[in-house]
């Protein structure tokens, strides 16, 4: 695991949340106001690079090729 690379997945999911931050402002007209997102299901992300998986339950990790392992249920 490269902690440089780790920084970079931080920085993205920061970048994704300033997005929906301006979303809100755009919506509203306020800024700070957090458009309501509905979730019809979990995001699953990789344990290894915190990657969100593309589908539910992938098998493998499409970033760093870590295998998926689910619970059962
Ligand atoms: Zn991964």
């Amino acid at each position: 695991m490269d902690p440089n690379n780790m920084q970079m997945r931080m920085q993205e999911i920061q970048q994704s949340e300033s997005f929906s931050d301006v979303l809100g402002k755009i919506l509203s007209g306020k800024a700070g106001y957090k458009p309501v997102i509905e979730k019809r299901q979990e995001i699953l992300m990789c344990k290894m690079c915190m990657t969100p998986l593309l589908i539910q339950k992938q098998k493998f990790c499409h970033e760093c090729g870590k295998k998926m392992e689910y619970s059962a249920g």
